[in-house]
C-alpha cells in the first residue's frame, strides 16, 4: 500500500495547489516519478484518479514521467547511470556504484523521490 500513501500526499497537493490558486477545475497534472522509488506507476495512477473524484480534479489527464537514476561519483567525479552488478548484489535499489572506479561513494543525483511537477487548470 505504499502507492495509496504517495498517492493521497499527490492528491492533497494537487487540491490544496488549486484552491490556493483559485482554481475551478484541474485539467492535467505532470508527476514525476523516480526509478529508485520502486512505485508501480500503475497503481499510483489508479489511486490519483480514484482519490481525486468528487473533486474539481475528477477526471484530469494524468501524466507520469518515470526518472532514471542518476550518480555523481564523489571519488572520480564521474556523473550517470550507476553501475549494476546483480551478481554482486548491487541492484536497482542500491547501493549503488560508480561504472568508472568502481566506488560506492556515490551521491544520487536523480531518480529518488516523486514530485508533482505540473498542474493545469482552469481559473
Ligand atoms: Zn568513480
Amino acid at each position: 500500500m505504499h502507492e495509496f500513501s504517495i498517492s493521497s500526499e499527490i492528491a492533497k497537493t494537487v487540491l490544496d495547489t488549486a484552491e490556493e490558486n483559485k482554481g475551478i477545475r484541474v485539467l492535467s497534472i505532470l508527476l514525476e516519478i523516480g526509478e529508485m522509488t520502486l512505485l508501480s506507476v500503475e497503481q499510483v495512477k489508479f489511486w490519483v484518479q480514484e482519490l481525486l473524484k468528487g473533486s474539481i480534479a475528477e477526471g484530469a489527464e494524468i501524466n507520469i514521467k518515470t526518472i532514471r537514476v542518476r550518480i555523481q561519483c564523489e571519488f572520480c567525479q564521474h556523473q550517470g547511470r550507476p553501475f549494476f552488478d546483480q551478481q554482486e548484489g548491487v541492484g536497482h535499489l542500491g547501493p549503488y556504484c560508480c561504472p568508472k572506479c568502481k566506488s560506492f561513494q556515490v551521491k544520487v543525483k536523480k531518480g529518488g523521490g516523486c514530485t508533482l511537477r505540473q498542474i493545469r487548470m482552469v481559473r
